[in-house]
């Protein structure tokens, strides 16, 4: 293989949000400098993936502080495990920098000292969207087993979260009752969600909750109660697809938990 290929594949990020989902903000360094983005020798900032909308915040260097719009994770190598389908360790992450910061990067050389922050309160929301999505997701499944396999989507956004499914028949309201009343029930037992790195593979992580287990990377809270309750709906897409999603107004955001990284 081409040197240059293998290095641009063993290339990776460090993620600090694994270490610890609270950092809010790290020291490091720039890796490279990217057409539209900048890759840093390890971030804070959680990249899109299953589903979850990615972090923004800033880069701050010594010729200035750039806004970055999104993150994205590029050239992992595939997870193989049972059960990890489409999942993948390593690769690095992208800080994708606001258009009208753009003209900063000429100055941004590889090496300068860089501090990464993110947007907490927006961290925070995704993450208590994502944790919501899981009981969403396990009610669903607990009342048509069938869509455990015909699952075609999520988006995880700060005020809602969403599933698609590719079925025949459509859901009945009382499917949707049913689901919606499932879902509360599991989030009023306000349990411990455990988040676990599986077999010392810091990108293959599992989410489980009173026995439910769903293998996520994603940002989680320890327990639902900051969820309240869930609101239910669904939508017909399309010729056999549907969408379910959730909706929860009485939320509580907490950033007291969230804190800055500290060399
Ligand atoms: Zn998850």
């Amino acid at each position: 293989m081409n040197d240059l290929l293998t290095h641009e594949v063993l290339r990776t990020t460090e993620k600090l949000y694994y270490q610890d989902q609270y950092l809010t903000a790290a020291d490091t360094q720039v890796a490279r400098v990217h057409a539209d983005a900048l890759e840093l020798d390890s971030t804070v900032a959680y990249p899109e993936g299953g589903g979850q909308e990615a972090d923004f915040g800033t880069i701050e260097l010594p010729i200035g502080t750039l806004r970055f719009i999104w993150a994205k994770k590029l050239y992992g190598t595939p997870i193989r495990l049972e059960g990890f389908k489409g999942g993948k360790l390593g690769g690095i992450i992208l800080h994708m920098i606001h258009p009208e910061d753009l003209h900063l990067l000429e100055q941004v050389t590889a090496g300068m000292p860089a501090r990464v922050c993110i947007d907490a309160e927006r961290r925070d929301r995704l993450t208590v969207s994502h944790s919501a999505s899981h009981f969403l997701y396990a009610a669903a499944i607990a009342v048509r087993q069938e869509l455990e396999q015909w699952t075609i989507g999520c988006h995880i956004k700060e005020d809602g979260a969403r599933f698609d499914f590719l079925v025949e028949e459509p859901f009945s309201a009382e499917d949707v009752r049913e689901i919606e009343r499932r879902a509360n029930e599991l989030i009023a037992w306000q349990d411990a969600i455990e988040n676990t790195a599986v077999q010392g593979f810091e990108d293959a992580r599992l989410w489980s909750y009173r026995g439910i287990e769903i293998p996520c990377g994603g940002t989680h809270l320890d327990s639902p109660q900051r969820i309240g309750r869930l609101h239910v709906r669904r939508k017909r897409l399309g010729k056999s697809k549907e969408r379910l999603m959730c909706e929860f107004p009485d939320a509580a955001i907490d950033l007291s938990a969230y804190r800055e990284h500290r060399a």
